[in-house]
């Protein structure tokens, strides 16, 4: 399903309050005419009500595609390097999601856009030691550390389904 939301913003330009309705959830099997709207980033894209200025809503997404089997998560950064709390609507789906899903988080606009090309190629992408912010990546480092007794090494996969997070050598 695609989930739309309403989500309150500041617009950048006269500075006023504006709610806007942002698609937090596509799902590109269903909506498959949303998915150019992702990659020119129209999708999150607002029009000021007072000052008819364009600014992008940032709010969490989630990208999912059925076919090929990958989730992509979009965090944006809200304050002080941190992204939002993962919303449990993510978690619900990434419950649901088989073992050979690809779950990615990503905290920009391009990165999103970058797994959608490279998942769509039928390609890797990066391996773990790559693929978060610094920060994110301690944390989720901290998870795998308490589960598994030991952290990532270098050229291993991370993966999160149903059992929780899981590791993988390349
Ligand atoms: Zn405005």
């Amino acid at each position: 399903m695609s989930i739309q939301h309403r989500v309150a913003a500041v617009c950048p330009n006269c500075g006023k309050v504006t709610e806007s309705k942002i698609r937090g959830t596509v799902n590109i099997g269903l909506n498959p005419e949303l998915r150019e709207g992702v990659l020119t980033g129209r999708i999150r894209r607002a029009t000021c009500p007072f000052c008819s200025s364009e600014f992008n809503v940032e709010w969490l997404f989630l990208y999912h595609d059925p076919t090929r089997q990958f989730i992509i998560s979009y965090h944006p950064i809200i304050k002080d390097g941190r992204t939002a709390p993962i919303p449990t609507e993510t978690l619900d789906v990434s419950e649901k999601v088989l073992c050979n899903y690809n779950l990615r988080l990503v905290t920009s606009w391009n990165h999103l856009r970058e797994k959608i090309g490279i998942f769509e190629d039928g390609l890797d992408d990066y391996p773990a030691d790559a693929r978060f912010p610094l920060d994110m990546y301690r944390t989720v480092q901290q998870e795998v550390i308490k589960k598994f007794g030991r952290g990532w090494e270098r050229g291993e996969w991370m993966t999160i389904n149903q059992g929780g997070i899981g590791r993988g050598k390349r």
